[in-house]
């Protein structure tokens, strides 16, 4: 989540000037992680979201709120606006959701086309957590193309959060797991690989892989490779590959700090992400991972360019588009549309 000035920002005598950027990206693409609620759940609108995204030539988005509100304390003089603007808490807020739907409801269908909207408004470590989500699939059917982004390990916000800590492996998501695998409905997890103190190897992985090993069949996209501000870890894209190689069904995003600081540090493609995402271009998607603010879309995708000018044109058009549309396309209206599920006819036991 992007409130700091990005360093490949910074302009250089060799750009063709300081606004080329908002055009957004040279290649077209779908933004895979896009916050249209802030942390005191407000939008700018979805009128305003289109004109954004078609002037940095996005052609799609995949759209969520926030599950957190930042808390405007009776001590504070100034209004909070983002998580981090002072010291107080956050607090589970779920009418994000409808924020987001009613938003998308206001669109034209041709402009319905082009938002994939995702469910996130619940409590992650509270076990009725799927309640919210039926309801939700019951009260905007046509609406969902997914789950996410859920909030789990995320450092100050979690320190910042009231209650306990959600983790990607808590026993509350599992009926949310189990909903997703049944429907074929993506999920979209925040887990930081570590927090901020232990950045020589990656506490909580192991979290992530527990569940990834329990849920075999539900759609996972690890949200900027578990990367965050201040959480790094060593051979990080050994561990991301060793990560795509061992679950078939999880997809990674590139979105947020994990370009600047390991994909392409001050801009440059590192040579060993570029031969990761050949790889496995089919399972990596794009995003911005911004907060609203979506005049910025145009220089957040824009920064990917030197990284996808490096790339064939296969694994450039999985990650700008097609990935995308396979993890986030054809969702909507899945859950009511689907058969109720039945029961096996168990053969009577019969006493011989
Ligand atoms: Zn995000």
């Amino acid at each position: 989540m992007p409130h700091e000035q990005i360093s490949t920002w910074s302009r250089a005598a060799s750009k063709p000037g300081s606004l080329a950027p908002l055009r957004g990206s040279k290649y077209k693409m779908i933004d895979a992680h896009l916050h249209v609620v802030n942390f005191i759940q407000e939008t700018p609108g979805g009128d305003a979201l289109l004109h954004y995204m078609d002037a940095a030539n996005i052609d799609k988005s995949v759209v969520f709120g926030l599950p957190v509100s930042k808390v405007w304390t009776e001590y504070d003089r100034e209004a909070p606006d983002y998580y981090l603007a002072n010291d107080s808490p956050c607090y589970y807020y779920s009418y994000g959701d409808v924020i987001v739907a009613e938003m998308y409801r206001k669109l034209k269908p041709e402009h319905q086309a082009r938002i994939y909207p995702l469910i996130c408004g619940f409590n992650p470590v509270d076990r009725y957590a799927l309640r919210h989500v039926e309801r939700l699939y019951d009260q905007y059917p046509e609406v969902w193309s997914g789950i996410g982004e859920i909030l789990l390990r995320h450092d100050d916000l979690t320190a910042f959060t009231y209650g306990e800590n959600p983790r990607a492996n808590h026993r509350a998501l599992f009926p949310i797991y189990q909903f997703a695998a049944d429907h074929d409905l993506p999920v979209l997890l925040h887990q930081n690989v570590t927090s901020v103190t232990k950045n020589d190897h990656p506490t909580y992985l192991h979290e992530l892989e527990e569940t990834l090993r329990e849920f075999p069949r539900t759609r996972f996209i690890f949200a900027h490779c578990g990367m965050s501000r201040r959480v790094n870890v060593p051979f990080y894209h050994q561990m991301v590959e060793r990560l795509l190689a061992t679950y078939p069904f999880l997809c990674v995003d590139y979105s947020w700090i994990v370009y600047d600081v390991v994909i392409a540090p001050n801009g440059v493609p590192n040579p060993a992400w570029i031969e990761l995402t050949e790889k496995y271009s089919d399972r990596i998607c794009l995003g911005s991972d911004l907060v609203t603010k979506f005049e910025r879309l145009g220089p957040e995708l824009q920064r990917y360019d030197v990284f996808l000018d490096q790339l064939s044109e296969t694994a450039r058009a999985n990650v700008c588009w097609h990935t995308a549309e396979q993890i986030y396309g054809g969702n909507k209206g899945k859950v009511v549309q689907a058969q109720p599920r039945t029961v096996p006819a168990w053969r009577t036991l019969t006493s011989t």
